[in-house]
Order: structure tokens, then C-alpha cells, then sequence
């Protein structure tokens, strides 16, 4: 992501100010690096954000989903529904725990699970046992006939907010409506500390289980209440956890970057709004917006109308970087990866939409720091570009 040239714009850049380097140098002189009173401080400012009683602070989104799936008691053999459509973490925590993930195929208008295909596939495949559900780009998923499905079939829901920091679904932000959600700061997300995530949930007994196993499974504050006269020192270990843990210098950047949040929302949105504007007559498609959602724009993917074009996928993000532009693609599915597909024999139309979709999708840079005249030159030889090669 580091720049060729000074007029090379990024695909993504972390937006990282003043608080933060000063909150990291102070965490640096307190001599507590590892997790302390920063992550405490964090974790409840997250709390509060989302409006839910429990925040658990850790090393990756990743870890936080595999930490979800444990704490709703994922077994090896267990069966998780969830889409094709995502990075390959999504999926992987379910692999990590011995369970089996459940492909279903995408609306080709947000990119989120089907709700169709998803009531077809509870209907004929037994042995399903929760919906690991991705908002992907920052849009929810069809949330109203999911958590109804769900009850329905006594399904636990899980969600991967990596793109929803934040997102609404009729009102409501995302983190309210499942059993656990997770999120990710990764360094190209909406909130960036490099690597880090976070798990929120309403269940004391899920965020019991998670602060045990988030760190190699010790639980000190059990016993301590029940047997108070133990030295400082002891502490008992009752399960094999993790090392899944964030540390304050992250925690540092945390709770800054939660504060801008909004902030870099408002700007992302502004950055959005000119690109559907400007580029709206030209033979793409630009997002979709679902009524029933806000969008927290982690992502603004346009979709290529090929058949009007003389130029592939692959050459229009290649113009685009000749031209000091970085583009990125969202997602290569997980059907057409080796791993999956030689484990599950998937052909590449066994989800012909993920297909489709991937096969036009290019995302443009979308990140607070881009100046309007950033905005601007993206408008521009994107429209260069594509006027030079219309049909
Ligand atoms: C970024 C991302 C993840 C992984 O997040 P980490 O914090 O890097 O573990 C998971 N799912 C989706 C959809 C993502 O985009």
C-alpha cells in the first residue's frame, strides 16, 4: 500500500492523527504494553458506542469469530451457513473448529446472502447450526426474515461486522441483532489499528466464555470470588484458550480512531455520493442502497458492464494504476479458491452469482484522508478510461 510515486493514490490508507501517536507514545512511557487499562478503557468506549452490554477486545477479527463460534458451541461436524462472498477468514473459523461451512449465493444487487436460497437451504440440509452472516462493504444483510429464519430453525447467528463500523439496518446499528458480533481494525478498515478486533455481545454467559478463552483459558476472576483467601498469584486454567488477546499500544490507537468514527463516516459518505454522481453515465454500475440500510462505505465496488466494453476487468485496474489510481477487487469467492474448492469439489457456477459479480467488481479508493481533488482525478480517468473503450 505504500506509495510508487507521490501522485500514486493508495487503494487504502489508515487515517491516523495526533491523539493517536500521543496515546501510543504515553502507553509506550507507562511500561504497560500488553493488555491493561487502555484495552479496559477501549473495550467499554465500544460498549457504549454500539449500546450493548459486552465488548471483548482482541488480536484480530478472525480470532473473534472463532472465539464466537466456540462460546455458541460450534462442534466438529456442526454445519454454519454463510456466503461465498468474503474473505477467507469468514469461512476459515469454521474449518478451525471441525465444522463445516455451508455456502449460500448472493443478492447480485447488495452482495449479501440470499434470504431465499438461505430458508431453501435450512429447509433441505440438516445438521446446520448457526448463520455466520458478512454486511458486506458496510450494507446489512436482510436482517428482519434472517433472525425470523433463524428462530425458526433454532439457529444462533453470527455476525462478521469486518465492514460495518458502522451500520444501521432500520435504524439499529449492527452489533444489536445477533447473538455475537465481530469486528475488525484492521489497517484498511473503517476503524484502522493495524491489526485488532472486537466481540460484542448481549449474553453474559458468551462473554464469560470468551474472556476465559481469549487468553489460554485462565480464569482468575472465578476463582477469586470463590476462594478469596488464594495468593495473588494463582490463578487455574480451565480450558485450552487461546492467545487471542489486544495490547494497550492497540487498544492506544482504539480509542481514538472509536472517537473519529463518525467523523470518518461523513466523509467516507461524501466521497460516495461524488463518485455515484459522477459517475453515473458511464457503462458501470455503481452500489446499490438497500432502503432498510445505512452503509458505512468500508467499500464502494463498481460493477463493469463488460459486454459494452473492449477492455477486460484486469486491464481497466491496470489503466487505472498506469494512471496513479490503486484499485483493489472484492472478493475473489471462496468456491474459485483452491482450499475450498478441491475440499467441497465446487465448480465455479455452483454460485453463479458470487460469479458474476466478481467477475465485474473493481473497488475504488474510499478513505477520509483523500482530498477532493483525489475524489476528483478518480472521477476522472475513470471516465477517461471507460469512454476511450465503450463499444
Ligand atoms: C478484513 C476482514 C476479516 C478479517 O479481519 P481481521 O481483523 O484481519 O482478522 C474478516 N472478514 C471480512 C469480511 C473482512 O473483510
Amino acid at each position: 500500500m505504500m506509495s510508487m510515486n507521490d501522485n500514486f493514490l493508495p487503494f487504502a490508507l489508515p487515517c491516523i492523527g495526533e491523539e493517536e501517536i500521543n496515546e501510543v507514545v504515553d502507553t509506550l512511557r507507562s511500561g504497560w504494553l500488553t493488555t491493561g487499562p487502555k484495552t479496559k478503557r477501549f473495550e467499554e468506549d465500544f460498549a457504549k458506542f454500539i449500546g450493548i452490554p459486552y465488548a471483548l477486545a482482541v488480536n484480530s477479527c478472525t480470532a473473534g469469530l472463532h472465539l464466537a463460534l466456540e462460546a455458541i458451541g460450534i462442534k466438529p461436524g456442526d454445519k454454519v451457513v454463510t456466503t461465498p462472498y468474503t474473505f477467507t477468514a469468514t469461512a476459515e473459523v469454521i474449518r478451525y473448529l471441525g465444522a463445516e461451512p455451508l455456502f449460500v449465493d448472493i443478492e447480485p444487487d447488495t452482495f449479501n446472502i440470499n434470504t431465499h436460497k438461505l430458508a431453501a437451504t435450512l429447509e433441505r440440509v440438516e445438521g446446520i447450526k448457526a448463520i455466520l452472516l458478512v454486511h458486506f462493504g458496510g450494507q446489512a444483510c436482510d436482517m428482519d426474515n434472517i433472525l425470523a429464519l433463524a428462530k425458526a430453525h433454532s439457529l444462533k447467528i453470527v455476525e462478521d461486522a469486518a465492514h460495518a463500523l458502522p451500520t444501521y439496518y432500520k435504524g439499529q446499528k449492527i452489533g444489536l441483532f445477533a447473538d455475537i458480533t465481530a469486528y475488525s481494525f484492521y489497517v484498511t478498515k473503517t476503524l484502522a489499528t493495524g491489526e485488532g478486533g472486537m466481540i460484542v455481545t448481549a449474553n453474559p454467559d458468551y462473554a464469560e466464555r470468551i474472556r476465559i478463552l481469549r487468553l489460554h483459558g485462565i480464569s482468575r476472576d472465578v476463582f477469586d470470588r470463590a476462594y478469596s483467601e488464594l495468593p495473588k498469584w494463582y490463578y487455574e486454567v480451565v480450558a485450552p484458550g487461546f492467545k487471542y488477546n489486544m495490547t494497550d499500544i492497540t487498544a492506544a490507537l482504539g480509542i481514538h480512531q472509536l472517537q473519529k468514527v463518525n467523523t470518518f463516516l461523513q466523509r467516507r459518505t461524501e466521497i460516495a455520493e461524488q463518485y455515484t454522481q459522477g459517475l453515473a453515465d458511464l457503462p458501470l454500475r455503481t452500489p446499490y442502497l438497500h432502503p432498510d440500510s445505512s452503509h458505512a462505505w468500508h467499500l464502494y465496488v463498481i460493477q463493469l458492464q463488460l459486454e459494452d466494453l473492449i477492455i477486460d476487468r484486469n486491464t481497466f485496474i491496470e489503466r487505472m494504476s498506469d494512471a496513479g489510481i490503486g484499485t483493489s477487487v472484492h472478493f475473489i469467492p471462496l468456491h474459485l479458491q483452491k482450499y475450498w474448492r478441491e475440499r467441497y469439489g465446487f465448480k465455479p457456477d455452483d454460485f453463479p452469482v458470487a460469479l458474476e459479480v466478481y467477475q465485474r467488481a473493481v473497488s475504488l479508493p474510499i478513505y477520509p484522508s483523500m482530498s477532493d481533488a483525489d475524489v476528483t482525478r478518480v472521477i476522472r480517468i475513470t471516465r477517461q478510461i471507460l469512454k476511450n473503450t465503450q463499444k
